[in-house]
């Protein structure tokens, strides 16, 4: 569904992405993880059309994704916190939003519900907390009811209570069918939800595999460090 393949992209001196390959599959949930730096928003921001890569491809069903007619039909994305107009309410924003985009104001109902914003909703953007704006964001990721959910970083700002919800929301997501992928910088978020993940650093892929492989290859390491550690 996602297929990124062969990213290199620089900025002036810096390589952010060197050979960046991978793809997310339908009703799965990928992780993206790799430390501050490793090129994962660079990633998702040439996947969504927002910066163009020096060589390789990003495709979506087959296609890039500014050839995609009615893109939020097909592509839900969280990106980092989108500018928001701290005047208008949250719910005016994903009304203008749906409006753009052919959608009645029966979809942004649906979407504020979806993501537990409630009655927050109607008042005005400028005083939500970071929680509150994450969640805004993913309800305007949801308003086309999409078959591929990016999420980067979504959970940034999140308090526990939002974090246990968030990863209940990727699960259901992907079980629906829908093609996941989500960033973080913190491998735990994911244990427990992406059926498998993408290990980045340096702009490139350092591991693809099952979080529990991974997990398990970890404490092997440890185990052969510790024993053939000298006295
Ligand atoms: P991550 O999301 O994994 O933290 P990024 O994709 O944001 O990593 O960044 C990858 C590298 O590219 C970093 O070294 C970052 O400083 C650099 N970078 C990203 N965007 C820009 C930009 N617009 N201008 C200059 N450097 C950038
Ligand atoms: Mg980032």
């Amino acid at each position: 569904m996602i297929d990124v393949s062969g990213l290199r992209k620089r900025f002036g001196p810096t390589v952010a992405l060197d050979g960046m390959t991978f793809t997310v599959a339908p009703g799965t949930v990928t992780g993206f993880v790799g430390p501050n730096g490793a090129g994962k928003s660079t990633t998702i921001r040439v996947i969504l059309g927002l910066d163009a890569p020096d060589e390789g491809h990003a495709l979506i069903g087959g296609k890039p994704y500014a050839r995609l007619p009615h893109p939020l039909h097909h592509v839900g994305a969280l990106v980092d916190a989108a500018a928001l107009q701290p005047g208008r309410t949250g719910r005016n924003h994903l009304l203008w939003l749906a409006h753009s985009q052919g959608m009645s104001a029966g979809h942004v109902d649906t979407a504020i519900e979806l993501v537990g914003l409630g009655r927050a909703a109607r008042r005005k953007a400028g005083g939500y907390s970071l929680g509150m704006r994450q969640r805004l964001g993913i309800a305007a990721a949801m308003l086309g009811d999409p078959p591929v959910i990016i999420m980067d970083e979504p959970f940034n700002g999140m308090d526990p209570e939002g974090i246990i919800w968030m990863r209940g929301l990727l699960r259901s997501l992907a079980a629906e069918g829908r093609a996941v992928l989500v960033s973080s910088h913190l491998m735990g978020e994911l244990q427990g939800i992406a059926d498998h993940v993408v290990v980045v650093g340096r702009g490139r892929v350092l591991a693809n595999a099952r979080v529990e492989d991974l997990v398990a290859r970890a404490s092997d390491d440890q185990v052969r460090l510790r024993t053939s550690a000298p006295d």
